[in-house]
Formats: C-alpha cells, structure tokens, sequence
C-alpha cells in the first residue's frame, strides 16, 4: 500500500532524502527560548505546549511568535507508511516546539542561533557555508558520529529546490505504481475515492522546502530564502542524516527491510526519530541537559498546528498521521531506546533495527526482541482469473491497521485493538473495465480472544465503511453483506482473521479453501430466489445457526 514516508527514503525511489523545512520561529521574535527558560513557576508547569496553544499562529506567523516552531519535514521518500504515496514519499510535518524543556534555561542557542538582526539579511554563500560547518560539527559532537568526508552542501533557490523535489517523485515511482499505492489506500478507507495523492504531494511540497539531504549524491542542500537562524534548525536535522549516512548508508540500510513496507517504516522511524532527537539535543546545546534528561518526553508536545497550512489543512487524517509518525513516533522510540545511553545506543539501532512498527509504537517489544509472525496469502490470481490485475501486496503493521480502524472506531478503541496485532499480509486487485476494487487482508492476533474482539470491533467498522448494505448476515466468527460494490467477508478462526472486500461468496469461500479454513456459514436464501446452487449448502447448517442472533442484526439497514 502507500507509504508515506517521510524524510528518509529508502525506496529506489527514494532517492532522496529531503526535507523540507523547519521555521525556526523565534528569529525575530521578541521572547528568546532563553527568556522562556525564566518563566514563573507556575507558568513552568506548562512550559511545554504546542505553538497553537501559544500564538494561535500559523508557520507563517511564526516569526511573530514567542515561541519556536518549525515545520519539518519532506523526505524524498515514499509518503508514510501506509501511503506510498507517490514512491517518493515525502514529509511534511509542522512542528511547534517551545524551548523550555524541564525548566532548563536553552542558553546555548543564544550562540547558535543567528540574531534578530540577520533574520532580514540575505544569506550569501559564505555565511550558509560557515553556518554549515559550525553546525556539522555541532551534531557530530552531539551524536558522536565522525565526519568522515567532506560534506557537498549548495544554497538553492526555490525554484531549484521544488523542481528536484518534484523531479525525485516522478522518479521514484512510475505513474502505474503511484496509481496502485493511491487505490490500496482508497481500498482499505484510508483516502477518499479519486483522492489525488500526487497533486496533494505537490502541493506540501511546494508549500515549503527549506532543505534536503540527498543520500544518492551524498549532498545537503538548503533553501536561499530562508533566514540563517531557520536554516541552522534544519541542518541539525538534515546534516544529522548526512553523519548517519557516512556511517550507516542510510539508503541502503532502509532499503534492506524491503518489501516489507511496515519494516521500512519502521527503519524510516529511526532515521527521523533520531535526527529529531538531535534538533533537540542541538536545541539544548549549553544547557548541560539533553533530551535523555528529560523524564518522559512526549513528542506530542512538538505538534504544532497541523492545519495551519492550506494543504494539510485540507488532508484526510490518515496523511497528517502518515506523515507525523516517522518524525514523533520514530522520536518517542529514539528517546526510549537512548534514555540510559544517550548517542551510544545509535550504532546498536542501526546493527539490530526495529523489524515493525509495532516496535517502534512500543520501544519495550524492541527490547525484548518479540517479533511479528510471518504472514503469507494463498495466490488468489488464478481464483479471480483474467479480469483482475493485481495492484499491490503488503504488510501493514500495527500502524496501518491502527490507521484502518481509526477511520470508523474512535481512536482509543482504535490504538487498543491495533495492539494486538501479532502480524498481517494483504492484497489489492482491480478488475479490468470496471476499476473495481479487491481487497483481501488475513491477520494475527495475539490470543483467541483478541481475535474474537477484533471480529467483533472490525465488524462494525465495515458496516460503518459501506453505507449500502444488503442480506447482512452475522454469525458467530462470521460476517458478511453485500455492497454495491461487491461482498464484504469476516472471518475468524483460532487467533486469525481473514477479510475479502469487493468479493463474490464463491470467491471467498475458494479464498478459505486454500487457507484450510472450513467452509463459512451459508448464506440465508433470498426470499423468491431460486435455491438451484446454494441449497444443497445451506440447507444442513441453516437450522444450527437459526435463532442466535436477533432479526435486527440479520437485516442490513
Ligand atoms: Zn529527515
């Protein structure tokens, strides 16, 4: 399916790291981090909070702002996870960030950080080289990794950037690929039917691209227009990936997860997460803290206003989640791992990574090395035959699925249920002419029982899918209806489940045939319908099921 990853791609595609962003707001603006760190006692309590809570401002007010925020974000990847979007996913997240971690005066900044003055001054080459240098050499101390060769770094204009980025993404993926990760999405409700993720990519992408890493030419670019104050925030990040990449070949090394989508999220998350840990790390530089000192972080604290672009304003939820999850979930997990530690955890992320999201949603499964079951599904090609070409097969992990139920139950149900995911594979077909869509799914939970409530929770969370739904029948680890488009099949057994979407009950229950699962309940017959095929079928079982649920819930609405 899509992902969306951000900055750190790994696909062929990705063939570049960029990233897009980071306004470092409080250039310019009349309250420093430092002068937050004097915050009344009171007021320190709540020191942390997001720049909305602050300004109510926008990333382009930001400089307004007593408060830092920077937008962050767009990787040259795949769009998150679960988006693939366009192959090259990119990433755009807003982060807000006020400088008061843990009732630390930020000091060091004052250093690092150009002064208001330069905020207006256009950046000559000279100056970004030097600003360059002096940050490079910043995070390598911080992180401890070595500078091991000169670094290629170039100011570019605007334009420049945006054409790379654009150029990146058609590269990365070919039109049919982008056409199949859009309508994997759409398959499994995570973007509206006919969304177009490939103007929408352009679109955050060219909302703002402050700067990029490109691992294939090994070359950190930044925008001109940027202040010098905004850019040093985004060569932390960037030039984080840079060392990283000297050291681990970051491309390579998330290319390895390959094809397991939701590995390579996984391993996207690190590569964000720790480039995020070190922008706070560089933010905290002179304080003698860092983020390790720092009792239980929550990177929730960082989310900025969201929708304070137009673009993002605008995206279904899945796409803001999608494009976050690298950057926070990947920043919690980087905390975690680094709490005790600090930097010289790094090397041991990269010699054993985290194999799932779950890993990366839950940093204690990585430290107890548990590991999701391998998941494989039957060949349905030659069941559906000539007329349905395969679009997509993948795995979606704890953080897809999470994304999945998320879209019809309320998010606690949501992130619960997603937790007892213990591994998963799906495919996605079309069926030539009619564009229709095929989704099979087949999933593992951790215990019989976690199974039975996810039959129960995802359910009703197919009913809330389809809208039009007609000769519903519920039985115990059994459900099905028929849609416009085709039959909706749920099916447990033991600690497993299977789905088939957009189906015929013959094709689902050649589906579980191969699985050795036993035939499903019948379907009741259709009140003037001849019984001719079904009711040899139907007739021996029908009176077992008779009577164990209520009429109400054998009647589609
Ligand atoms: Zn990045």
């Amino acid at each position: 399916m899509t992902r969306i990853s951000p900055c750190s791609s790994t696909s062929p595609a990705r063939k570049t790291e960029l990233t897009l962003v980071a306004v470092f707001a409080f250039a310019g603006s009349q309250q420093t981090p430092r002068d937050l760190g004097r915050l009344r006692p009171r007021e320190k309590s709540t020191a942390l909070f997001t720049a909305s809570d602050v300004c109510r401002g926008t990333i382009h007010r930001a400089r307004s702002c007593p408060t830092a925020q920077f937008g962050i974000c767009y990787s040259a990847k795949h769009m998150a996870s679960h988006v693939k979007l366009s192959g090259l996913g990119l990433c755009a997240l807003y982060l807000s960030l006020v400088l008061f971690l843990g009732g630390v005066a930020v000091q060091a900044q004052e250093a690092a950080v150009a002064p208001p003055s330069a905020v207006s001054k256009p950046v000559t080459d000279a100056d970004f080289i030097a600003a360059a240098d002096e940050v490079l050499g910043q995070m390598s101390q911080i992180t401890g990794l070595k500078l091991v060769t000169p670094l290629k770094k170039s100011l570019r204009s605007r334009e420049e950037i945006r054409a790379y980025v654009i150029k990146q993404m058609n590269e990365d993926k070919n039109a049919a690929e982008r056409y199949a990760d859009e309508r994997s999405a759409e398959a499994f409700g995570l973007l509206p039917k006919g969304f177009d993720l490939d103007s929408f990519m352009v679109n955050v992408l060219t909302e703002q691209v402050e700067g990029l890493y490109d691992p294939k030419t090994r070359e950190f670019y930044i925008a001109d227009w940027s202040p010098l104050a905004d850019q040093r925030m985004v060569m932390a990040h960037e030039l984080t990936h840079a060392l990283e990449d000297q050291h681990f070949q970051i491309e390579a090394w998330a290319k390895a997860a390959r094809p397991n989508e939701d590995a390579e999220l996984a391993r996207d998350s690190v590569l964000e997460g720790s480039a995020m840990a070190a922008m706070i790390d560089y933010l905290m530089l002179g304080t003698g803290r860092s983020l390790k000192d720092v009792p239980d972080f929550d990177p929730g604290v960082l989310i900025g206003d969201l929708g304070s672009t137009a673009t993002l304003q605008k995206a279904p939820p899945f796409l803001k989640d999608a494009l976050m999850f690298p950057y926070l979930g990947g920043l919690t997990f980087s905390a975690a791992v680094m709490k005790n530690t600090g930097w010289f955890a790094l090397p041991g992320l990269f010699e054993k990574p985290p194999v799932s999201t779950q890993q990366i949603l839950h940093p204690a499964l990585y430290r107890s090395g548990k590991t999701p079951r391998s998941v494989t599904l039957p060949p349905l090609e030659k069941m559906l035959g000539d007329n349905w070409s395969k679009l997509d097969e993948n795995i979606m992990g704890e953080f897809g699925w999470k994304e999945v139920l998320k879209q019809f139950l309320d998010n606690d149900r949501a992130k619960s249920l997603a937790a007892a995911w213990d591994g998963d594979r799906y495919m996605v077909f079309e069926q030539k002419g009619t564009k229709r869509l095929l989704l099979a799914t087949r999933l593992y939970l951790d215990s019989e029982e976690l199974a039975a409530r996810f039959f129960g929770q995802y359910s009703e969370a197919l009913e809330k899918k389809y809208s039009e739904r007609t000769n519903l029948l519920r039985r115990p680890n059994f459900f099905s209806f028929d849609t416009p488009d085709g039959g909706v099949f749920l099916d447990c057994l033991g600690d497993e489940c299977v789905t088939l979407e957009g189906a015929t009950r013959n094709m689902f229950d050649g589906f579980t045939k191969t699985l050795n699962w036993p035939l499903a309940p019948p379907p009741r017959e259709r009140p003037g319908a001849a019984p001719a095929k079904t009711a040899a079928i139907s007739a021996p079982a029908a009176p077992l099921v008779a009577g164990i649920f209520p009429p109400a819930a054998q009647t589609a609405p």
